[in-house]
């Protein structure tokens, strides 16, 4: 029987016990909802990116990247709203000393009780909600003054819309294109939380997309349909993935429409994905404010602000789905084994190669050729420490697709054993056929063994 839902805990402390993620500063007492990325962290990371990278710009003609600075002219914010209105209601509890959002209080618990929430005992001395601005703020240059004033990043599409003149004539695009790009963003976050879910640092992945404003509305429907089929080309099962389009109440006003690519995380179903159609709003207000004119010319002379429709999520969020996604324990002979089921293409090592002896020189030297035949193209490990069975579990606990291991019949006819790490199945094959084996395998469509 597959697990289908695992508690934050469980993902918490084998990404701990594995070195996928550290909580931050630990040896100086931790700093709240601050991580480290391990290893195994961050070959995870980096595969997502590719993945993302892969079907935003390389299999694609029409999305171009940029990497674009994380401290940007303070005006930017001001044109982009952020200033004054990137904001949440916090409120403080003059009891427990503890900060809240506003409007999250349901999901929060109360400092002294925490079975309630902030507000529901007679103790609880809460303040009048007042707006609280989540950027992070900081100072360029030597001089301490109100000039010298800049802000960390709280998103990276400003810094996309920034550069729409740069790229429309020096990448000579004309629209319907994209500009996609993965950066750190920063939000000082009131009530951060939920492991990677809500955190104060983290890596976006967005990408804008400006077309004709006759066309938007099928390109908005374009774009959270791509979206959600990466998710699933990557593993995510169906039914724990779902679109919520917002009401009209819950969009910023400049939005012709929003919807949320949400995943049922064991918090329950909450945002994973964000993709907008946010107009013609942000090339609108750059213009105003820089006196830069953002729009498009075409050959024949017309002239138009193209509309924009933005898929937006973090690393961390996708991070925390796929984990829980993958997720699985299961009771093999007398055995319980931890499995994360991840994609081929996302798990942090593809392959593992393992002497079965580790003191038995044919053996190590035919091990430590094939893995070094294989590092070249792939993430593989070579592991030769501790019993079989265990270094089995290891492999399993990191979400190894595959193990090859080397034996006494290897020295004999030069094959070799591979072990499925869903199906527990094993085969042999000859040692100069893995890495042709490994590609096919790669290519094969994967489907997770826990269902839709
Ligand atoms: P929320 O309502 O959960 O605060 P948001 O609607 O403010 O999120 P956006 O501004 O749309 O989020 O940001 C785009 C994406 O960035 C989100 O869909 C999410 O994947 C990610 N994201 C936003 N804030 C955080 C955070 N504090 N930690 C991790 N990821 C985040």
């Amino acid at each position: 029987m597959a697990v289908d839902t695992v508690s934050m805990d469980k993902i918490v402390s084998l990404c701990r016990r594995r070195g996928f993620v550290f909580p931050s500063s630990e040896i100086y007492g931790g700093l709240g909802s601050t991580y480290d990325y391990g290893h195994y962290g961050v070959l995870l990371k980096n595969n997502i990116k590719a993945r993302w990278f892969e079907a935003m710009i390389l299999e694609r003609d029409d999305i171009v990247a940029l990497d674009s600075a994380v401290i940007l002219h303070p005006r930017v914010w001001e044109a982009s709203g952020h200033v004054e209105g990137f904001t949440d209601p916090l409120v403080d509890c003059r009891t427990c000393k503890l900060r809240f959002r506003a409007d999250k209080l349901e999901d929060s618990q109360c400092g002294r009780k925490p079975s309630k929430h902030p507000g529901e005992t007679p103790e609880c001395d809460l303040t009048e909600p007042r707006q609280f601005n989540l950027m992070f703020e900081t100072t360029v240059g030597p001089v301490q003054e109100e000039g010298a004033k800049a802000y960390l990043r709280p998103e990276t599409a400003q810094g996309i819309f920034i550069n729409f003149k740069n790229v429309l004539q020096i990448a000579r695009r004309r629209p319907p294109f994209g500009i996609a790009q993965i950066g750190k963003s920063f939000r000082n976050e009131i009530t951060p939380g939920n492991f990677l879910f809500r955190v104060r640092e983290f890596e976006q992945m967005e990408m804008e997309y400006f077309v004709p404003p006759a066309e938007s509305e099928r390109w908005y429907r374009y774009w959270i349909d791509e979206r959600l089929n990466w998710y699933l080309r990557y593993g995510l099962r169906r039914s724990r993935l779902r679109v919520r389009e917002h009401g009209p109440e819950e969009r910023s006003h400049y939005s012709q429409g929003t919807s949320d690519i949400e995943y049922l995380y064991p918090i329950g179903w909450s945002e994973l994905e964000g993709v907008a159609n946010r107009g013609d709003f942000d090339l609108t207000r750059h213009t105003e404010f820089s006196t830069t004119k953002l729009e498009y010319v075409g050959p024949d002379g017309e002239r138009y602000v193209p509309h924009v429709i933005e898929p937006a999520v973090s690393l961390e969020r996708i991070i925390v789905a796929m984990l829980v996604d993958a997720y699985d324990e299961e009771v093999v002979g007398e055995r319980e084994r931890t499995v994360l089921r991840f994609h081929p293409e996302v798990a942090p090592v593809t392959a593992a190669i393992l002497p079965l002896i580790a003191k038995d020189e044919g053996l190590v030297s035919k091990a430590r050729s094939l893995y070094e035949e294989l590092r070249k193209r792939q993430s593989v490990e070579y592991d030769d420490n501790g019993a079989i069975g265990r270094r089995y579990r290891r492999q399993d606990e990191i979400g190894t697709p595959w193990a090859f291991t080397i034996d006494e019949q290897t020295l004999s006819d030069d094959t070799v054993t591979v072990r499925d790490r869903d199906s527990l199945a094993q085969e042999r094959l000859p040692i100069g056929g893995v890495r042709r084996w490994l590609d096919d395998a790669l290519e094969r469509d994967w489907k997770t063994p826990k269902g839709d």
